[in-house]
């Protein structure tokens, strides 16, 4: 059976043959197509891998070609504030049955820092709900990799998020 992720990335393919050296108002158009389309799956944990590839960077402009990310970045403040040293790294958050061993020991560990649940360069977001608090080390170990524990909740901020995009991008 195709996992979550490869098939998140064979739709995202799909999308980016499709848009390939168009312009702007096509690849406009485009999203809002595939957008409405899948309008009524929003919510549906199942659709999560046709709908995570409208939020790929390529996506963020509009039909003129103006950046829309900034406007998209609600709650962006504070990303990285609010950390503590005793704050715990959620390793295990993004990998089954791993835990952190430096969380035993903070003071060598040091605070841990802010990254991006659903990779950045995927489209992540920089808001509170998307981030996830790795120590130095673990922070080095994740990479982009999309790790099978995001497919396993519906993230709260994505209908927000797409819907957004969506005024943005009709207007
Ligand atoms: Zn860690």
């Amino acid at each position: 059976m195709i996992s979550q992720s490869n098939l998140y990335f064979k739709n995202l393919l799909e999308h980016l043959a499709a848009i390939n050296s168009c312009d702007f108002k096509f690849k406009n158009d485009y999203w809002i197509n595939q957008f409405l389309s899948l309008s009524k799956e929003l919510s549906n944990i199942r659709y999560l891998p046709n709908l995570m590839p409208l939020i790929y960077p390529d996506f963020l402009y509009g039909h003129h070609g103006n950046y829309l990310g900034d406007l998209l970045q609600f709650n962006a403040n504070g990303f990285n504030q609010g950390i503590n040293l005793s704050d715990h790294c959620q390793f295990d958050f993004i990998v089954k049955d791993a835990s952190c061993e430096f969380n035993n020991y903070k003071s060598i560990r040091g605070k841990c820092q802010a990254d991006h649940f659903w990779p950045h360069s995927l489209g992540g977001p920089t808001i509170l709900e998307n981030r996830v608090l790795l120590c130095k080390f673990h922070n080095l170990a994740k990479s982009n990799s999309i790790l099978d524990s995001f497919w396993k909740e519906y993230p709260c901020w994505l209908d927000d998020y797409l819907t957004r995009m969506y005024h943005l991008k009709i207007n």
